[in-house]
């Protein structure tokens, strides 16, 4: 029996990685220091791996923005706008690969970023391939072969990852029509074929081909993409072990089809989809070695041993000893890097704590549970077992958890507490008391998070300021950004979100029932990471949370200043979310927080209310047939939040990235009266979903990337809302970024939202 795994965090157990990156991309710091980061991050996490004593420590899991981007650059699928970027005098490897990632201005170049979107149903964000027609690849970075070497150098011969084939194209998008992506597999394997001829000849052993597609509904094209690739594949590397990874779901109906598929170790995930280990173990040929996925990769619970010991006795029974392997569902750059950073008592309460694992600590699960499974070193495993078990029995009753006025509330909701009291048809008129202008323009609710903020915050927290010196400056950021507002002619104003570190943080350190760690990232797109907030037990709202912040902005303009705040779907979908209840559950009880905060609002005065939902298709499950019972609850607790208010108040949401064609009819039941959404990326692409659906609520699509420091023109802008128009009636749309802008530097944000008034200007022209 073995135990691998299938990918460690490569931000750095103190965001290292971050640091860096972000300090190249501001010409602080030099490329050479960027690579010795990246270097330092690989060998410590191969070392750990390694001390820790797990048989098969995964490489080519490090990436310097985006594994999926890593995968286009080493196939040489790069497409032709970031030529130029390539040609310039002085750029690396590395430049060119953070342009494709976010974009490059500068000395008169100017080239858009790549797409980015969700990694299946998690948080994590891709940067997706992007497919031409006849499309040749060929081997163009070596990171992969390098990876290897290098940690082969330091004595640890790893199993390299590679996203699989079928998986690689899937994950990608056609750029012009007449074929299909997935017909570019014949094209595409010569580089995997040649890289693992590299890998070969340095001694490569055990190489990782996740398809993680292989648990979701496949063409006929598709699964033929799979016997054809894997059987070449096979042909080749007659003696090559190849694990092949599934993980985010089971596999269903494409058992059959895995089955067949020439590879000699099969990981399945067992913590999404536990039930598939009776199926499966009863179809394996008797070569296989199933490696299961026992250990959670995607959440911060600690590994209940008893159960988990279950499953594995039962796969030993069936396939014997020898052809079983342990792991994490999946890879654990879903989980935070080390429980261990957790030293403030404070903060994280030794009794929350004991229920937790992050990703080293995982890796130790993971060991143990092969040392119990196999009998190894008793004694010391033996005691492990019994402080697990304790820790996993403590939970079930902890006083901490359960609050029972909170069920009650949920228990006794009733049908209409979801409803507005009038359709939209009657809101829109009695909201015509707004006297907006026609395109009206607002921004999503963040203004730049500067160093200056985020150092007073730290200061705050550490005891530098003072509360009132804290509030102080930050009211004063407040005022500053409503009168810049003001100045340059926005219509709807926000206070600027600067008193909040995370959209969904900052309601959490609100509620009861959530707990939070001091540095357990996780990385979301590039650079970024986000803190999600552990929801450990009940929730409920004990105070107001906007209120003072937002009637304070209020005060300072007679221009509407839109309330802000985030929805409970992506307050649920964006924490580590308790497993002993359903998510339905824990969301309905954080929609009566938010629908409490909503009524607050209004009552102070407040008549526009954004609920932000970005992560409202993020959640949707894997498979098809489990879309209706999610989207049900998942949107009744929008419209539960959002309910408890007047006709005449205006409740605003906002989505991100995505694509809105198959839950459309979902969105129009969340019946917001304004919805924003992302689509400069796409081209106004986005729309169409609405367009077709003839949407009848208002939309505000974006009309720029806030994702790239690229300013936009003003003909840019006009060139999409033009684009939207003729989808549209004008009379629905609404004028905005792609999102918050947080992430921005004050001087492209002022410049790209001037331009964007001017752009609004230019349209009210037309009408
Ligand atoms: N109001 C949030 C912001 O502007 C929305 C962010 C998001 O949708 N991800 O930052
Ligand atoms: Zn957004």
């Amino acid at each position: 029996m073995l135990t691998q795994n299938l990918g460690y965090p490569r931000i750095g157990s103190h965001r290292e990685l971050k640091k860096i990156c972000e300090n190249y991309w501001a010409d602080k710091t030099g490329y050479k220091n960027v690579l010795q980061v990246g270097k330092n991050i690989r060998h410590e996490n191969w070392k750990l791996q390694k001390e820790a004593g797990i048989d098969v420590i995964p490489s080519n899991d490090f990436s310097f923005y985006d594994q999926v981007l890593d995968h286009s650059l080493t196939f040489g699928a790069i497409p032709k706008r970031y030529n130029e970027v390539i040609l310039k005098k002085g750029n690396s490897e590395l430049d060119l690969y953070f342009a494709m990632a976010r974009g490059y201005q500068k000395d008169g170049l100017d080239v858009v970023a790549m797409e980015m979107t969700k990694w299946f149903d998690t948080n994590y964000h891709y940067i997706v391939p992007e497919f031409y027609k006849n499309q040749p690849f060929k081997l163009f970075s070596t990171k992969i072969i390098d990876d290897f070497y290098e940690a082969k150098q330091l004595g640890i011969t790893t199993k390299p990852v590679l996203i699989g084939p079928v998986s690689y194209l899937l994950l990608g998008k056609e750029k012009e029509v007449g074929f299909e992506k997935i017909d570019l597999i014949k094209n595409l394997l010569p580089v995997y074929l040649d890289i693992l001829t590299r890998l070969d000849s340095l001694g490569v052993e055990y190489i990782q081909f996740d398809e993680p597609f292989l648990t979701l509904d496949l063409t006929e094209n598709e699964q033929q993409a799979y016997d054809y690739a894997y059987k070449q594949i096979r042909k080749s590397f007659p003696k090559l072990k190849i694990v092949l990874a599934t993980y985010f779901e089971g596999l269903g109906n494409n058992l059959a089809l895995t089955l067949t598929l020439p590879v000699d170790i099969l990981h399945i995930d067992l913590v999404r989809a536990p039930k598939q280990l009776d199926h499966i173990i009863s179809s394996l040929n008797d070569k296989i070695i199933l490696s299961i996925g026992v250990v959670d990769g995607r959440n911060i619970w600690k590994n209940d041993f008893e159960s988990s010991l279950e499953i594995i006795n039962k796969a030993i029974e069936k396939v014997g000893k020898d052809r079983v392997w342990i792991a994490p569902s999946c890879s654990l750059i879903h989980s935070p890097v080390d429980l261990d950073n957790e030293t403030d008592e404070q903060n994280l309460s030794a009794e929350i704590k004991q229920w937790l694992a992050f990703a080293k600590q995982k890796v130790a699960e993971v060991v143990t549970l092969k040392k119990l499974a196999t009998n190894e070193s008793p004694a010391s495993t033996t005691q492990k077992f019994e402080a697990n078990k304790q820790a996993i029995a403590n939970r079930k009753s902890s006083a901490l958890i359960h609050n029972p006025a909170v069920k009650q509330r949920v228990t006794q909701l009733k049908p209409e507490d979801a409803n507005r009291l009038s359709p939209f048809s009657l809101r829109k008129i009695k909201q015509q008391a707004l006297k907006l202008p026609a395109y009206p323009t607002t921004t999503i609710g963040s203004f730049p998070q500067t160093a200056e903020v985020r150092s007073w915050r730290a200061k705050f927290k550490n005891g530098t300021f003072t509360a009132n010196e804290y509030n102080t400056l930050i009211a004063e950021e407040t005022a500053k950004a409503v009168k810049w507002q003001e100045e340059i002619g926005l219509d709807i104003l926000v206070h600027g979100e600067f008193e909040r570190n995370d959209m969904v943080e900052y309601f959490g350190e609100q509620l009861d029932g959530f707990a939070f760690s001091k540095n357990g990232w996780v990385q979301s797109y590039g650079s970024r990471c986000v803190k999600p907030p552990i929801i450990f037990g009940d929730v409920s709202r004990p105070q107001a949370m906007t209120v003072k912040c937002t009637t304070y902005a209020q005060s300072l303009t007679s221009k509407y200043m839109k309330g802000m705040l985030t929805g409970p779907v992506t307050i649920l979908q964006w924490s580590f979310v308790r497993n002993d209840q359903p998510r339905s559950v824990t969301c309905t009880q954080i929609a009566l927080a938010i629908r409490d905060e909503v009524c607050d609002l209004e009552k102070a005065g407040i008549k526009i209310i954004q609920i932000d939902e970005p992560a409202i298709r993020e959640g949707l499950p894997l498979r098809r047939a489990d879309w209706q019972t999610y989207l049900n609850w998942a949107v009744n607790a929008f419209k539960i939040s959002a309910a408890g208010v007047e006709d005449e108040t205006q409740i605003h949401t906002h989505m991100c990235y995505s694509e809105f064609n198959d839950i459309i009819q979902n969105i129009a039941d969340m019946d917001a009266d304004v919805i924003t959404i992302e689509t400069s990326r796409s081209q106004m692409e986005l729309l169409d979903a609405f367009a077709d659906f003839k949407y009848p609520n208002e939309i505000g699509p974006g009309v720029y990337d806030i994702h790239s420091p690229r300013v936009p023109k003003r003909e840019e802008m006009i060139t999409l809302l033009k684009k939207a128009k003729a989808v549209i009636p004008s009379e629905q749309l609404w004028v905005n970024p792609d999102c918050g802008l947080k992430t921005r530097g004050w001087n492209e944000t002022k410049k790209a939202l001037i331009e964007m008034v001017e752009a609004a200007k230019e349209m009210r022209k037309t009408e």
